[in-house]
């Protein structure tokens, strides 16, 4: 997707605070934190959102969740705990359209959000 800003960093034209990469996902900084620790976990592969998600890619969500995981213990917030947030099309707030997983920690956080 030439112009999925997502897909650009993938590619590294834009630069990113990268957190964690492997063959199927990127985890960066989100660049407008809402929370102490605010990461984005991104599949590789350009994914719209969860709900044009295909039975072929569970694979890379199973991946994406033991990841969060693993992100959530190296940030430090495993032990006072994080949100892991989808927003999914217009209703849901999601801005930029390639599917991605905020995990959000290291503060107390509301729920229900606003
Ligand atoms: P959403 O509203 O769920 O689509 O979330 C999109 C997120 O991407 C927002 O939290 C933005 O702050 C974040 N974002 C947008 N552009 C960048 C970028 N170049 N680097 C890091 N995070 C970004
Ligand atoms: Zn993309």
């Amino acid at each position: 997707m030439d112009s999925c800003i997502f897909c650009k960093i993938i590619k590294g034209e834009i630069p990113c605070n990268k957190v964690y990469e492997d063959e199927k996902i990127l985890a960066f900084k989100d660049i407008s934190p809402e929370a102490p620790v605010h990461i984005l976990i991104i599949p590789k592969k350009h994914i719209e959102s969860l709900s044009t998600l295909e039975e072929d890619d569970k694979d890379v969500i199973s991946h994406i969740f033991i990841k969060a995981k693993e992100i959530g213990e190296k940030m430090g917030i495993a032990q006072s705990g994080y949100r892991i947030v989808n927003n999914c099309g217009v209703d849901g707030g999601q801005t930029v359209s390639h599917m991605h997983f905020h995990i959000l920690g290291g503060r107390s956080l509301q729920w229900p959000p606003g």
